[in-house]
């Protein structure tokens, strides 16, 4: 099983378009969404419904009135201004679960509990199994929320035989991108041809040299500047990347997705035709 993910710079440059589309050129293959802070490729897969599971990521402090002596000890040691007085109660949010406090509580008033951090379910979906986590709001360690959905995604490619896991992961360079890199074998940039766009690419591509990993361009909306579109494909030959082409600026895109598609479900486009000659050029560097 080839195990590709697909990262951009920011969010909104069409790293889950190309991500869906990828997911119906490969079916049966089991999509994954490791972007779980923003979790929306569910949308144009349809997975069916199931049981989703917990999520734990982290824990809280509490505090017990009952046994507090309100001697503010946890007021002055708490890093995060977690804790408020009269009454000492800890703000759940703010709290980092550090456990500082509950060892400095003489008291012993002070407890720290696992809290749900997310959901995340395995089911089938119209080109094989799709994997989704939801984070809660306000909730964090979404890098350790992304290494337990990519394990599932594994072992259900594996239990079906799946030929690929294509994985959509998160925008930017944070923790997240950090666990959904562990295995793959290779990373699609998707890039749009902005200064600000080949900045971010820059960055994702220092971190896959980093980590010696096989790395592709996608220029999304290339014929907006047909400059920038050359710099990203000089800068991408430079890192030894793989091009793997352009897609056009496309009106057809929006209503695609409007209608809960991938790319090329309801016929062929220019932008379609681009990704699906993309996922070709890849299909056969990765039997290389
Ligand atoms: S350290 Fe313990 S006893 Fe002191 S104020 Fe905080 S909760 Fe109450
Ligand atoms: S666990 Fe850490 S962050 Fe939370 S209230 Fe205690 S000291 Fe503050």
């Amino acid at each position: 099983m080839k195990q590709v993910l697909i990262l951009s710079g920011k969010g909104g440059t069409g790293k889950t378009t190309v991500a869906g589309t990828f997911a119906r050129l490969a079916a049966p293959c089991v999509a994954a969404d490791c972007d779980v802070d923003a979790a929306d490729l569910h949308i144009i897969l349809s997975p069916e419904a199931a049981p989703r599971n917990d999520y734990f990521g982290g824990k809280k402090a509490d505090i017990d009135p009952e046994k507090c002596t309100s001697c503010g000890r946890c007021l002055e040691v708490c890093r995060f201004d977690a804790v408020t007085a009269g009454p000492f109660k800890i703000n759940q949010t703010a709290c980092e679960g550090c456990g500082v406090c509950v060892w400095n509580c003489r008291a012993g008033a002070i407890t720290s509990k696992e809290v749900l951090s997310g959901t995340w379910a395995v089911s089938p979906c119209r080109f094989g199994t799709f994997a989704g986590a939801r984070l809660e709001p306000a909730e964090e360690n979404s890098g350790k929320l992304v290494a337990l959905l990519k394990g599932e995604a594994v072992k259900a490619a594996e239990s079906s035989g799946a030929k690929y896991l294509i994985l959509d992961g998160s925008p930017g360079i944070g923790c997240p991108v950090l666990a959904a890199l562990g295995g793959v074998d290779a990373v699609v940039l998707v890039a749009e041809p902005t200064v600000s766009g080949r900045h971010d690419f820059m960055r994702l591509a220092e971190l896959l040299k980093q980590q010696k990993l096989k790395g592709f361009l996608l220029v999304n909306k290339w014929d907006l500047n047909e400059e920038e579109t050359a710099a990203l494909e000089a800068a991408a030959a430079n890192f030894g990347f793989g091009l793997l082409g352009r897609m056009p600026f496309d009106t057809g895109v929006i209503k695609t997705l409007l209608a809960r598609k991938t790319l090329g479900e309801d016929g062929a486009a220019p932008a379609a035709d681009a990704v699906e000659k993309a996922w070709r050029t890849l299909e056969k560097a990765l039997e290389n």
